[in-house]
């Protein structure tokens, strides 16, 4: 369990799951090779490769190219299911800065072979999040600067007006699948400029309006 700083007190983030989109900005999409979906591409990260701020990325052994994806995060306040589009926002406790940490060679390698993400996103540290939530009415998430520095130097910049599918969109679509319940965290896709990340870097990944989260690399 994780504690991130929310309006005047902590809040204990406890998700039963990490909804991930791929693909949600086209110029991601395409630096991939990908087509731009037609509806939101999701996978899951499990909640045991949750990292707060300040603490240390660890590179795994199995992977040499490990990168960087700096996302919006939304939180889920309350259990909900087949929630619609125009009710979505009132689904949202807040948002955050989140890091789909990805070991790219064995993504790659799993797509070849047509296997599942899981291994290449599921390693523990492969989740930072925070330094903090901001309430769902003190901001437009549709609307942010996002962006990540590696060493003090500009990886990634981009905007969340930039996104694909919106957050009820994304809300709507999640939630007929699965049942989303409070404290699930749904990451809504990374901009372009993804690149590898190496023992004794520093990541600072932003969102306007949210803060600066932090973190180091090691290797094991
Ligand atoms: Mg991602």
């Amino acid at each position: 369990m994780i504690s991130l700083p929310f309006e005047n007190t902590v809040y204990r983030l406890n998700p039963t799951k990490i909804v991930c989109l791929g693909r949600n900005y086209v110029e991601h999409a395409r630096e991939m090779g990908s087509d731009v979906p037609k509806s939101p591409v999701i996978f899951l990260k499990p909640p045991s490769s949750l990292l707060p701020p300040d603490s240390r990325i660890i590179l795994p052994p199995e992977s040499s190219e490990v990168h960087h994806e700096v996302e919006l995060a939304v939180i889920i306040g309350k259990t909900g299911t087949h929630i619609r589009k125009e009710e979505a926002m009132q689904y949202v406790l807040g948002y955050t800065v989140f890091l789909d940490i990805t070991a790219r060679d064995l993504q790659k390698e799993a797509k070849k072979k047509g296997l599942p993400w899981t291994l290449s996103k599921g390693f523990d540290t492969f989740a930072p999040i925070g330094p903090r939530i901001i309430s769902a009415d003190e901001l437009d998430p549709h609307a942010l600067e996002i962006g990540l520095k590696v060493n003090g130097e500009v990886r990634q910049r981009s905007s969340t007006s930039m996104m694909i599918f919106g957050i009820g969109e994304i809300i709507a679509y999640v939630s007929s699948i699965m049942t989303l319940q409070e404290g699930d965290i749904i990451a809504t896709g990374t901009p372009s400029g993804v690149g590898p990340i190496e023992d004794g870097d520093r990541i600072e990944a932003w969102i306007e309006g949210i803060g600066v989260l932090k973190e180091d690399v090691v290797s094991t």
